[in-house]
């Protein structure tokens, strides 16, 4: 049976206080932190929902808040490299040069663990995921609390990440005694999982840093988990971070991304648009600040700028929750193959999508365009 939720859940403003109020706040989440309770806190990537990560009771408070299934482990975040040394004996020369270049930051590097971690924190896995967040608050969080804090995304499992506290609150509301708001988060998309058990590092999660940035300061080959990769990414091919598995980052309504020529996606989804219109659908477009102007539909957002790709990872995960509230039963989205982000935002896309997407052409009818590749069950038309 689903567990009554009526916990009172605190939103404190952080910036409205001063010094004295804040310093106290964080006294209190930490103080939460330590006694094995939850508190969610904004990182630069996306909120985190935080407990004590060398408490197996406090770890499993998170997967009962989110609704998580238990065999996807938890990221374990770190103020001091020191910390790094408590939670795997097997640091290399090469991967203290990855977490001396990219920490804190969002990389999250995946080292065999030692005993003392427990499985409710991995997951049952000999191999701990760990990450030094950028993010202020987060780092006073975790020095307040005396503990390292594991902390996956602050939403219901399934749902788009939270980038603002109030996406926190919308799925947390009676679940957590406390979220830390710091306003909306930096980048908007998870950090990058970086496997560095093997002898040559593997990309389980694409993210903000990108195989290009982290080949740089390796001196060989990254490899991209191909469960992952955006170009051959499949339902049926089994990722290797339990978590890529799960149907993720999805609005409620049918989503369908489009590719190719941008006239072509933008008369094909205009026509697609129209037809489910006139069926009585409600449609949500998710065009750019270039192409917004030229669609129809019921609701039609820009999510960021071509020219500034990091606008669009910032935008996406609000642009998808804006589509539930605002109850558009079918979303249509331009398609994002940035060079360096690429990769990070097709992956949550083509999840939250559940990889419905059609590959168009420019045509010379009267329709503007023609479908080059689709694998939408019916052909979407
Ligand atoms: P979240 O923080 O909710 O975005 O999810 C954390 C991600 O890290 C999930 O996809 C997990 O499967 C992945 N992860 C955490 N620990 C490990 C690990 N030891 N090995 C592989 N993947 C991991
Ligand atoms: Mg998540």
């Amino acid at each position: 049976m689903d567990k009554a939720w009526s916990m009172k859940t605190e939103c404190v403003r952080m910036d409205l206080l001063d010094e004295d109020a804040r310093s106290e706040a964080l006294d209190r989440a930490g103080r939460i932190i330590r006694e094995g309770g939850l508190v969610a806190f904004p990182t630069e990537t996306v909120y985190g929902l935080g407990a004590d990560a060398m408490n197996a009771q406090a770890a499993a408070r998170i997967y009962e808040a989110k609704g998580r299934p238990s065999d996807n482990p938890l990221i374990v975040h770190i103020a001091d490299f020191a910390e790094a040394e408590a939670l795997s004996g097997d640091i290399s020369p090469g991967v203290r040069k990855i977490m001396e270049t990219f920490w804190p930051g969002p990389l999250t590097i995946i080292l065999p663990k030692r005993p003392e971690v427990p499985d409710g924190t991995t997951g049952g896995l000999p191999t701990v995921a760990i990450r030094m967040p950028s993010h202020p608050l987060a780092a006073e969080l975790i020095r307040k609390s005396g503990r390292m804090i594991a902390a996956p995304s602050a939403n219901l499992s399934g749902r788009p990440s939270p980038t603002t506290a109030d996406h926190v609150y919308e799925d947390m509301k009676g679940r957590i005694p406390m979220i830390l708001d710091g306003g909306p988060v930096n980048i908007g998309i998870e950090s990058t999982i970086l496997d560095m058990t093997e002898e040559e590092p593997v990309i389980l999660r694409p993210g903000y840093i990108s195989p290009r940035d982290l080949s740089r300061v390796w001196g060989g080959q990254i490899h991209l988990d191909p469960a992952v990769a955006s170009r051959t990414m499949k339902k049926d091919i089994k990722a290797k971070a339990p978590g890529m598995k799960y149907r993720h980052y999805a609005p409620k309504g049918r989503l369908t991304l489009f590719e190719g020529p941008s006239s072509a996606v933008t008369a094909a989804i205009n026509a697609l648009s129209a037809k489910d219109r006139k069926a009585g659908l409600r449609v949500g477009i998710i065009g750019t600040e270039e192409t917004e102007s030229l669609y129809k539909g019921d609701v039609v957002r820009a999510v960021g700028s071509r020219q500034h790709p990091e606008t669009i990872a910032a935008g996406l995960y609000r642009i998808l929750r804006e589509m539930d509230d605002l109850n558009c039963a079918s979303i249509y989205s331009e398609s994002f193959y940035d060079e360096d982000l690429g990769e990070a935002i097709m992956n949550r896309l083509l999840k939250a999508a559940g990889y419905r997407h059609i590959k168009v052409k420019p045509g010379l009818g009267e329709e503007g365009f023609f479908i080059e590749e689709t694998d939408v069950p019916g052909g979407a038309l």
